[in-house]
């Protein structure tokens, strides 16, 4: 049954500046509704009008709508537009929030009914119990781990895997974990055992879900009184529900289908938290009978933005490509998106704060451009180049490079240092020396949050380098005093400034002018993403981080990547997989310019070809119990010529290679860069530093 009419007046307020499809979800009868769109569509215009609609119309009473989505931010966003639609029929008091905030709210009610008396607590950070489960497993855990150790408990409970079955769901889906997945397991265990153990028990975020799913599950009573209250649900960014907050709007609903949902399965860039797309993909299975609209008119963006848009996404493979949408902008012509090459970090970030000095000249307000990138130890070169052109900026989503804690840390070490007299040596190798305790190992370590402190450390480190190759004379001191003025001379956080963000803080938010900076391959698609396989999940939801950074601008988009990292360093870097054949730079044929290291989704033992698990079976390319083919004498040799340049470095020995990559040399016996940096331990650093000294001494060998 189609929904009747409003009065005039206000149905024209509400459908008239729509367009027909838009309309089509609007006005589609009560029932299930999917809307799949793309950016910049008018997704969530649409079913806050559709709200209105039904309220306005009678079918529905504004309190008997729930509205959700996953963040605060866009919970806001929906509750401000219903606000403006109100009008005199109340669409202002519909519930619009998060999942969480609704579990919250309906555990509240329904606790005394299902549990009784033993009240319940919310568990704000995990940290602290999830630290003291760590302990009882027998493991020793820095912060950093505590932290990856609660993220995976946080992605086992959204997905549904308890922990007898995260062993294995972690090998299926690939994850990056600090320990042993048992070991990762009864941390799980202990974590769940130990928040049951007080007299009130600990709910985590996770907790108001599953309690709210099971009260409504389990008792006929509590659902019945639920589903009298709220009969009309709605859920915006749908592509990013996981299954434990399925499992709750599947509760809410119990046999009823009086749900709209609107996403873009293209902008799911949340997969590692347990995000899942298949829900809004398989809508129109679940139920036949609805109602689907496609939405392909972009009203944000211009036609030149919004065609690279499309082109970036028509290369996406695998299930989410099967939803792709053609964009259709509906914006007038603007000016092309640029592309530039840039000989290192610096001078890209230099480029960047010229050209926004222009944008900002010629009227550009500072609030209305950004500048995006994959990692947020990305900032700190445009933290530098912003601070130096005198423009103000934010940083989202995280703090400002020098107010990390890993770098404020490590300014405290060197300045520690600095204030001794036995501590002396050339500064890029004794500051790499002094951070090592820190966290910056030879390669980045496993674990998601030790890889973003190593990621902030390395940025440190070559901005020391940067600065020693500009003063060759500085001392530490000098250096310290030199680091300490430029975190003071960074701006404190201003609300009107150039907004300098991560590509995933910047979801759903636009600009009229953004920068994509740092698009160089290895960095979008990151390394780790590559570490399953050219052809693997990881690698196309980076390209759907791509997608969504550039349906962020309205009007202008420049996208940019350097060569090098630091000025002068070896330039072996090339564009973005993803531009190749859309950037003139990047063509499907240009090589890479030096070998890069081959990485396969599991690397496997080259003796007995079993999977390898151990750093160290990884670093030997063989399982630590199989035979070695080893040139002893060739060993010796190497061990010599690093205990040599470890003393002309002043830094240890491992510094230079570990001795598991010594042996892995020995063994390989590689006869060009290739099949050098084939090895772990050694990346395009060692490569340039030890290469040709190392591949001499092989040489040597073969030849004697
Ligand atoms: P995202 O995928 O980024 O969340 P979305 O599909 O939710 O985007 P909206 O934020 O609803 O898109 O709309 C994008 C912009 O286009 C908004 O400024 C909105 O007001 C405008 N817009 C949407 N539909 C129309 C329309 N029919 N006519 C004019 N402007 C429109
Ligand atoms: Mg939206």
């Amino acid at each position: 049954m189609p929904v009747e009419a409003p009065p005039s007046s206000t149905r024209e307020t509400l459908i008239g500046d729509l367009d027909d499809e838009q309309r089509e979800a609007v006005l589609a009868a009560r029932g299930p509704v999917c809307v799949l769109a793309g950016a910049g569509t008018g997704k969530t215009r649409t079913i806050t009008r559709r709200i209105a609609y039904l309220v306005a119309s009678g079918h529905v009473a504004p309190g008997q709508v729930l509205a959700v989505t996953f963040t605060q931010r866009a919970a806001g966003e929906m509750r401000g537009r219903l606000r403006a639609l109100d009008d005199g029929v109340g669409t202002g008091s519909v519930q619009a929030m998060t999942f969480h905030a609704a579990a919250r709210r309906q555990l509240r009610y329904f606790w005394p009914r299902v549990v009784g008396q033993t009240g319940w607590q919310l568990l704000d950070s995990k940290f602290a119990v999830v630290a003291q489960s760590a302990n009882r497993a027998g493991i020793t855990a820095s912060t950093d781990d505590v932290r990856d150790l609660a993220g995976e408990i946080e992605w086992a409970k959204a997905s549904l895997i308890s922990p007898e079955a995260y062993p294995e769901a972690v090998a299926q889906a690939g994850r990056d974990i600090p320990f042993d997945a048992a070991k990762v397991a009864n941390v799980y265990a202990n974590y769940e055992t130990l928040k049951a153990r007080g007299d009130v028990a600990l709910l985590d975020f996770d907790d108001l879900l599953l309690h709210t799913a099971a009260a409504i599950e389990n008792d006929a009573a509590v659902a019945q009184e639920f589903r009298d209250r709220y009969r009309c649900f709605v859920v915006d960014e749908y592509q990013d529900v996981t299954p434990l907050q399925q499992r709750v709007l599947n509760a809410w609903l119990g046999d009823r289908d009086d749900l709209t949902v609107v996403g873009d399965a293209n902008q799911t860039i949340y997969s590692f938290t347990g995000a899942s797309p298949r829900y809004l993909l398989d809508f129109s299975r679940r139920f036949p009978d609805a109602a689907v609209v496609r939405l392909e008119r972009d009203y944000r963006s211009t036609p030149q933005v919004v065609s690279l848009a499309n082109r970036v996404i028509a290369a996406a493979r695998g299930r989410m490509a099967g939803s792709k949408l053609h964009l259709v902008g509906q914006r007038d012509p603007g000016p092309k998106p640029s592309f530039s090459e840039h000989p290192d970090e610096v001078a890209e970030a230099a480029a960047v704060a010229k050209s926004i000095n222009k944008l900002m000249e010629s009227g550009t307000a500072p609030a209305e451009i950004a500048v995006l990138y994959r990692i947020n130890a990305q900032s700190e070169v445009y933290e530098e180049a912003l601070t130096e052109a005198g423009i103000a900026f934010q940083v989202r989503g995280g703090e400002g490079f020098f107010s990390r804690q890993e770098i404020r840390q490590a300014l405290l070490v060197l300045q520690r240092a600095a204030e001794r007299d036995d501590v002396s040596g050339e500064l890029p190798p004794l500051v790499r020396q002094l951070l090592e305790p820190l966290g910056l190992s030879a390669e980045p370590p496993p674990g998601t949050r030790a890889r973003e402190r190593w990621e902030a450390l390395s940025a440190l480190a070559e901005l020391v380098d940067e600065e020693v190759a500009v003063r060759p004379t500085l001392d530490l001191r000098g250096l310290v005093a030199e680091l300490r003025q430029r975190a003071d001379a960074r701006h404190p956080p201003v609300v009107q400034g150039v907004t300098l963000a991560s590509l995933h803080a910047a979801k759903g938010l636009e600009w009229d002018a953004v920068f994509l900076v740092g698009l160089a391959d290895g960095t979008l698609p990151i390394s780790h993403a590559l570490a399953h396989g050219p052809d693997s999940e990881a690698v196309e939801e980076e390209r759907r981080l791509l997608y969504v950074g550039i349906t962020r601008a309205r009007t202008h988009l420049a996208l940019s990547w350097a060569l090098a990292r630091t000025p002068g360093g070896r330039q072996s870097r090339r564009p973005s997989r993803f531009l190749n054949g859309i950037a003139p730079q990047a063509s499907a044929d240009n090589a890479p310019s030096r070998p890069r290291r081959p990485r396969g989704p599991t690397p496997r033992c080259r003796v007995c070809n079993g999977n390898l698990t151990t750093p160290a079976a990884i670093m030997l390319r063989r399982c630590e119990t199989c035979p070695s083919d080893i040139d002893e004498e060739l060993l010796a040799q190497l061990k010599d010529w690093r205990l040599r340049v470890s003393k002309e470095m002043s830094v240890p020995a491992y510094v230079v290679f570990t001795d598991n990559t010594l042996i892995a040399i020995a063994e390989s016996l590689p006869t060009d860069d290739a099949a050098l940096v084939a090895i772990p331990g050694i990346g395009a650093r060692k490569l340039e530093q030890f290469g040709s000294d190392v591949l001499a001494m092989v040489k040597d060998r073969q030849t004697s």
